[in-house]
């Protein structure tokens, strides 16, 4: 495994006095811009028996081939779990994994406690740390606070200021770096994605954030949705909630969320950030709103999106959410 290009300098760096990295790790930066990979690729480093000149595990070697199959036994990636009660997994098919639980972190104690019978050590990477519940990120916290030797734990967040203080105080913060516009599109192009140019205005220009994106169901999807919204008199809502509500519902938000965005920024710069194949029609739109309200709405959507994991009636909330910006728009 190998870090990209704009990762660079950071492995270096890193990598230059590998026996010196402190115990544990938080990679801090947006969605989308390489940082689980980062991580993995330094936990990898850790066990290769023999790592290439810069650092980076061979991919060969026996420790790299338990890597590969995910069964390290020094190694171990922490990342959420879906619910299991009962009712919540009714609707699982829709539901995004959410959580990391006290369970995991726990079995997690055990493992760093036991004697590792390598000189490497083991490697616990964290994805997204943001993903502790607050039971699980103190069940950490002590895991963190007695450290055993010869442990590296790297926690990954895209929203640093929603992890505990204590946890970050714990880990020596890193801010990960971001590639350039045209680092961003050369990856993207290597990758083949479809309508990267798109894509990765969506994502804000994290690459593999866009290569999610680059999906044709996917972009078609946003195409019908958007296309709705272009045309606030003839939105026939109580359909656009039905179907968005048995789809993704999270993605109608955010589709949602950067819609407006381009509206005010539209009215007040001219400019279009996210929504590159609607530019004359956020325009003629931009236009036409009253501003304030457009503006509210957003901020409205803003706080409903945070509440957004455990809708009772996804539907309902789509329509009620809808309404609001057939009022906000007209
Ligand atoms: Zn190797």
């Amino acid at each position: 495994m190998n870090h990209y290009s704009w990762q660079a300098d950071l492995w270096q760096r890193l990598m230059s006095q590998p026996e010196r990295l402190p115990h544990a790790l938080l990679l801090e930066g947006p969605r989308g811009i390489g940082k689980r990979d980062f991580a993995l690729s330094l936990a990898a480093a850790r066990f290769c028996e023999t790592p290439n000149k810069d650092g980076h595990a061979c991919g060969h070697c026996t420790a790299c081939h338990w890597i590969g199959q995910g069964a390290h036994p020094d190694m171990r990636l922490l990342e959420p779990v879906t619910p299991e009660n009962s009712d919540e997994a009714e609707e699982g098919a829709t539901r995004k994994k959410q959580e990391i639980t006290i369970a995991q972190v726990r079995a997690l104690g055990d493992f760093v406690n036991l004697s590792s019978h390598r000189a490497s050590g083991r490697a616990i990477v964290i994805h997204p740390a943001e993903a502790l519940n607050p039971a699980s990120a103190n069940a950490l916290l002590k895991t963190l606070e007695e450290p055993s030797p010869n442990s590296l734990f790297v926690l990954v967040t895209h929203q640093a200021n929603f992890l505990l203080p204590t946890i970050k105080s714990r880990c020596h913060r890193i801010s990960m770096p971001q590639p350039s516009a045209a680092q961003a599109h050369a990856w993207l192009a290597q990758q083949g994605a479809e309508q990267a140019e798109l894509c990765l205005a969506l994502a804000g220009g994290a690459p593999l954030l866009a290569r999610e994106y680059a999906d044709a169901q996917y972009l078609q999807a946003r195409q019908q949705f958007l296309s709705a919204l272009q045309k606030p008199k003839q939105l026939n809502w109580l359909l656009l909630a039905e179907q968005g509500a048995k789809a993704d519902l999270a993605a109608r938000f955010d589709w949602l969320q950067k819609w407006l965005s381009d509206l005010i920024t539209s009215r007040l710069a001219g400019k279009v950030r996210y929504n590159l194949d609607f530019v004359s029609s956020l325009q003629d739109l931009a236009v036409k709103v009253n501003l304030m309200r457009v503006q509210q709405f957003a901020s409205e959507l803003a706080q409903i999106k945070r509440r957004l994991k455990h809708p009772l009636n996804p539907q309902l909330l789509l329509e009620s959410v809808l309404l609001s910006y057939l009022a906000a728009v007209s």
